[in-house]
């Protein structure tokens, strides 16, 4: 029986990408609140034409649209999208224009044909071509599509928190994920967590002349001597307690993990780097990578940058800082940690104006959700690498109490998400298509 929905998936393609053209020419951006409402109902409408109960959710910023087609059935699929984008500047670089979705050699050329409109397409066509073959879908399915998510999914809670009971599922596909430089697809079981804060330092009632360096206070240098003191020579982050609760990574992690190739060599040339952090590789590179928690000045404000010299003692200093967090660890706790620290180590005038965060999340390895996904993988591309989690962050924390999440996606590493001629294999849109119904099929046999 999947026989014909492949069939059918397989003579229909050019539909599928009929329709990627379509809501990828919509200049969705939720940084310039563009094109949201003419995206969102573009969505609610494929929704409703592959017979799902849609509905448009306000929230205080986009609104959230959903998708339900209840079959009766034990097992019940979940798919995670967002229809907003990224901004398409700078626009000079791309070579076609980036809302007018473009084939040539065999890819399609689009503002978020990547991330995530391609992903969002190839899910929907799935479940259609269940309908349009007649074929039973073996699996209740689940749509949450939200249009804020390149802005941090401000407002995504507000739908959350109201609708937990629609969150409910067996197992859940994230929006993204593709294939390695070796053409291997890859599948990410979780997200880290964030927390993102502003440091402040105001010394002085105003800028001044340099030459009082030697008996006025200076802000930067207070800064600095703060941000000094949050991490050792050895990379280790020292506020105390920070890596209380953390687990380290599951054998099983391990397994899968040392089958991830990272191309140490080929990042290194891509960032100009002749070595990691203090040396890192191999399986401590990895471990940094999948387990560990990091933290980043993001960046630094102070007196004169411009050309040639200015002789400034300035008034005060600030600081952008990130801390990505592993599981078990929460931004409040992280944030009270912080001012601990800053008050213990003699920076009580060292101010946080202001952060935000959320936790990490992952999906457990050894969820048979996951064999779900690798199974309906194999028939399609053939091998698939697991990383217990990706290095990013996103609001996969939301989902966690309710639905195992697998983030499998038809991106590759030429797919140049959030830049410049952002782009997608044509051949991974269309397998990438039968993935899903398989995912589906699968399902229903669990
Ligand atoms: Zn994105």
């Amino acid at each position: 029986m999947i026989d014909e929905v492949l069939s059918f998936l397989d003579s229909n393609g050019e539909r599928a990408l009929a329709d990627l053209k379509k809501i990828a020419g919509i200049p969705s951006i939720a940084a310039k609140n563009e094109g949201i409402e003419e995206c969102s109902e573009m969505v609610l409408g494929m929704l409703e034409d592959i017979n799902l109960e849609a509905a448009l959710h306000a929230t205080s910023g986009s609104p959230v649209v959903t998708g339900l087609y209840d079959a009766g059935a034990s097992r019940t699929l979940m798919f995670y999208n967002h229809y907003d984008v990224q901004p398409a500047e700078p626009l000079e670089l791309w070579k076609s224009p980036p809302f007018e979705p473009d084939e040539r050699d065999g890819r399609i050329y689009g503002r978020g044909v990547a991330d995530n409109k391609g992903d969002l397409v190839t899910r929907i066509w799935a479940i259609k071509a269940f309908l349009e073959t007649g074929k039973k879908i073996p699996v209740n399915v689940k749509f949450v599509v939200e249009g804020e998510e390149e802005i941090g999914s401000v407002n995504l809670q507000d739908f959350t928190s109201k609708n937990e009971e629609f969150l409910k599922a067996d197992g859940g596909i994230w929006e993204f994920g593709g294939s390695d430089y070796d053409g291997v697809q890859q599948a990410w079981l979780g997200l880290k967590g964030i927390f993102y804060v502003q440091l402040e330092v105001e010394k002085l009632s105003r800028n001044v002349h340099s030459s009082m360096g030697g008996i006025l206070p200076s802000a930067p240098q207070k800064l600095v001597d703060a941000l000094n003191s949050l991490k050792g020579p050895d990379n280790q982050i020292l506020i105390d307690g920070f890596y209380d609760g953390i687990q380290p990574l599951s054998e099983a992690e391990w397994e899968a993990i040392d089958k991830i190739d990272l191309h140490e060599e080929d990042m290194k040339e891509e960032y100009g780097i002749s070595q990691f952090q203090n040396g890192l590789t191999g399986r401590n590179l990895k471990e940094a990578v999948y387990g560990a928690p990091s933290s980043s000045i993001c960046g630094l404000t102070s007196g004169y940058q411009g050309e040639g010299s200015m002789t400034v003692l300035p008034g005060n200093a600030s600081a952008k800082v990130d801390f990505r967090l592993v599981e078990n660890m929460n931004p409040l706790d992280v944030r009270e940690k912080l001012r601990k620290h800053l008050d213990a180590h003699g920076f009580t005038d060292v101010k946080i104006a202001w952060s935000e965060g959320y936790a990490a999340a992952k999906t457990p390895i050894d969820h048979p959700f996951v064999d779900v996904v690798r199974r309906a993988n194999d028939k399609v591309f053939g091998d698939l690498r697991v990383h217990p989690t990706s290095s990013g962050s996103g609001p996969l924390y939301l989902f966690k109490d309710h639905v195992p999440m697998v983030s499998v996606g038809v991106g590759d590493v030429e797919s140049r998400s959030h830049s410049p001629n952002e782009s997608i294999k044509l051949e991974n849109f269309f397998k990438g298509m039968d993935r899903i119904a398989l995912i589906v099929d699968e399902m229903g046999r669990w």
